[in-house]
């Protein structure tokens, strides 16, 4: 069972849908494909324009910050995906800077609005959705909002990664909402999507840049339905079918579900002793601090056949990370709360009397709180 905060697992009718025979990218059939997916994209991303790359998240990351950066990049840096915005402009000599905090804390608005008043060359600020190295969610809309009040060419690229697909997202004030295949959309690694305000698309046009993550030479082509090089064919069939499939459920009813799921979780797991990691949790994934991580996690891959997430960097060891996006069944939501309550009793930390899956099974099924 993998429930570790991506990649996910590619659910079967995707695994079937993308075992058909390639089709060439240059055709009509292939246009027809694309357009749909195109269409269901703008309507989860929320935004006027959308762009798929073939790359991962972090070429998404890439494109961001190298074609909506003219000046000066405002960093949120909670966690190795803020740090990565951090190091991708070091790496093009993009003037930028950062406010940093310790994983589990969340970035003060005031801090942002205070570091925009003062420094007038900053004209792109990065800010993760949910900071999947801890679990932590950013209070993005606030800031999205007061920094607009005070100056609405300031471009915000949020990194929806572990939102888009988990969470209703207020794409009322940003400019750029990154998201890629393999987490809450449940495809293999591979595929980036972004979405983009007409203001975004106006400043991408300006000034164009990069080769193969130029975006003003991809939107052009994908506004036709095609791409501008060789498109993630497989990939983006997966693509359009699990859209599909979501749409069909209804993504209103995936975040309310995700959002029980993690709740449920989180009150288990506090139940039978774990303290929650981050100050504010996103609903992406539950993550707990414990000094048994490893020993925890190594007995549940081999005793209940259940993988999941530790820590990384200065928290190796420290933490651990469930999943809660995509299509998480609830009999494996249940028992992964179970399999820990039974790995601390084999660890000698808690005597096992069925707490965890008590407290997740009232809040899953019996709507108690
Ligand atoms: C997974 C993830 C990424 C992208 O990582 P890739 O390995 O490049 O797909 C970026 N940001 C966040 C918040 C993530 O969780």
């Amino acid at each position: 069972m993998l429930l570790t905060p991506g990649p996910t697992p590619v659910p079967e009718f995707i695994r079937k849908a993308m075992s058909e025979l390639t089709i060439h990218h240059r055709t009509k059939e292939f246009e027809i494909i694309f357009k749909n997916t195109r269409k269901l994209l703008l309507e989860i991303l929320n935004m006027p324009e959308a762009i798929v790359l073939a790359s991962t998240g972090t070429g998404a990351m890439e494109a961001c910050v190298t074609n909506l950066t003219h000046k000066k990049a405002l960093i949120i840096n909670s966690g190795k995906f803020g740090q990565r915005f951090t190091k991708i402009c070091e790496s093009f000599n993009i003037a930028h800077t950062e406010i940093k905090n310790e994983w589990h804390t969340a970035v003060k608005v005031e801090n942002v609005t205070e570091i925009i008043k003062q420094d007038k060359d900053i004209d792109a600020i990065y800010i993760q959705i949910c900071e999947s190295a801890g679990g932590l969610k950013h209070p993005y809309e606030q800031i999205a909002q007061e920094v607009k009040k005070l100056n609405k060419n300031i471009m915000i690229i949020a990194d929806g990664i572990t939102a888009i697909g988990v969470e209703k997202i207020n794409s009322a004030n940003l400019d750029a909402i990154i998201t890629g295949s393999q987490k809450a959309l449940m495809l293999p690694p591979g595929l980036s999507m972004i979405g983009l305000s007409n203001e975004a698309v106006q400043k991408i046009n300006q000034k164009s840049s990069g080769y193969y993550l130029n975006l003003a030479s991809e939107l052009k082509k994908q506004k036709t339905n095609t791409t501008a090089y060789t498109a993630a064919t497989t990939l983006i069939i997966g693509l359009e079918k699990i859209l599909e499939h979501m749409k069909n459920i209804g993504f209103e009813s995936i975040y309310k579900k995700t959002k029980l799921r993690a709740s449920a979780t989180r009150k288990a797991l506090s139940s039978i002793g774990f303290d929650i990691y981050p100050k504010v949790p996103a609903n992406a994934m539950t993550t707990v601090y414990t000094e048994h991580s490893n020993e925890i996690r190594k007995i549940l891959k081999n005793k209940y056949n259940v993988s999941i997430a530790g820590g990384q960097d200065h928290l190796k060891g420290l933490i651990l990370r469930i999943n809660h996006m995509g299509l998480v069944e609830d009999f494996e939501a249940s028992w992964i709360v179970n399999a820990i309550e039974l790995t601390l009793d084999e660890l000698k930390i808690r005597t096992f009397d069925g707490q965890a899956n008590k407290i997740f099974s009232s809040i899953m099924f019996k709507g108690e709180i």
